[in-house]
């Protein structure tokens, strides 16, 4: 396939601003695959990048790593070939650290991420990939679904963490595209005492749908007193998944005596937290970054097998719209968890 020298991209060039731009097509090094890009979708990371509040996201910079594409080159002896549809797992590791030696890639010392730091990313025509980090996805699998695998492979780590099946009761704080995915999961795990607490009208309709037993709008009521209400006196297990000083204290008041907080959003560097409240009540608290490569593996089974089908609530835009479509994202209307930008 004839790859042409210059290629459409979306440039992140000033906080709150994204440019298409001409710029030179990535040249692979040894190990990497070009991917013609179908379709990436827009992480929360990318907005924080918009933002101007992700230091290692520094314009200009192309973002986007949730993608799906078709091999245009692989090196030779590679697992995928040059015509094939992959998704990419866009985190990078080193494989040799401590945490990659011992199965924790997700914690890699070294790792790195399309569209971070000085790694150009999936928001246009092509992008250069690790060859290892590329896995064949069919044909006729939805490329709304197959953009969903990072953002599901999360969600496969925190309720690995959060040891599902071995839990009643849970509690969801934030039901943006990472709270609503962990619902769906503990809703396949089996899991049916799911609170979820979410400030957005449409949010909680999908959580709704997607079979949260209760739903709470913190505007109306106090999601602390209504979950432990709920849950006779506290969850097992809160998920925090949106990462300022509120919902992480709401998190922490939500569990039972012994139960157990995870840490997943990342909006806020720091914030206060009942650390006495935590002693004296026994709350283990953990943190929950990125996923393994199993993590990944097993996001992807799960959608292709469509057990997980957030397709629904994918909304897809042409990569000329990059600035509304970042715009939309920050703002989110109507039953969108997440927009995709194609080329
Ligand atoms: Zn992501
Ligand atoms: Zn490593």
């Amino acid at each position: 396939m004839d790859v042409p020298s210059t290629m459409r991209a979306l440039v992140y060039t000033a906080p709150h601003r994204v440019e298409l731009r001409d710029v030179p097509t990535p040249h692979t090094r040894p190990e990497q695959a070009l991917i013609r890009v179908e379709c990436a979708g827009i992480c929360g990371s990318d907005l924080a990048g918009f933002e101007g509040r992700s230091t290692r996201r520094q314009p200009p910079l192309i973002l986007g790593h949730e993608v799906v594409g078709r091999v245009v080159s692989a090196p030779v002896g590679a697992s995928v070939s040059p015509g094939e549809r992959v998704v990419a797992n866009p985190l990078q590791t080193c494989g040799v650290c401590p945490a990659c030696r011992h199965g924790h890639d997700n914690i890699c010392s070294n790792w790195r991420l399309l569209g971070m730091d000085d790694v150009q990313g999936a928001f246009a025509d092509y992008v250069a990939v690790d060859a290892a980090n590329l896995t064949s996805v069919p044909d006729m699998m939805q490329p709304t679904a197959a953009l969903m695998v990072e953002p599901l492979a999360n969600s496969v780590h925190v309720l690995g963490l959060a040891e599902a099946g071995r839990f009643q009761s849970l509690a969801i704080i934030g039901g943006g595209t990472q709270g609503v995915l962990a619902l769906a999961l503990a809703r396949l795990l089996g899991h049916r005492d799911i609170a979820v607490v979410e400030s957005h009208p449409d949010r909680r309709t999908i959580a709704a749908e997607l079979g949260a037993s209760l739903v709470i709008n913190p505007a109306e009521t106090d999601p602390v007193t209504e979950i432990r209400a709920w849950s006779d006196g506290g969850v097992d297990v809160a998920i925090e998944a949106v990462g300022i000083g509120i919902t992480r204290s709401a998190a922490v008041a939500s569990v039972r005596k012994g139960g157990t907080v995870i840490m997943l959003g990342l909006h806020d560097q720091s914030s206060e937290l009942d650390f006495a409240g935590m002693v004296r009540n026994e709350i283990a608290l953990k943190g929950s970054f990125a996923y393994t490569s199993a993590d990944f593996s097993r996001a992807l089974r799960l959608l292709v097998t469509q057990e997980i089908d957030p397709t629904p609530y994918v909304s897809v835009m042409p990569l000329d719209d990059g600035q509304e479509a970042f715009r939309n994202a920050l703002h989110p209307t109507g039953r969108t968890l997440k927009i995709a930008l194609s080329p």
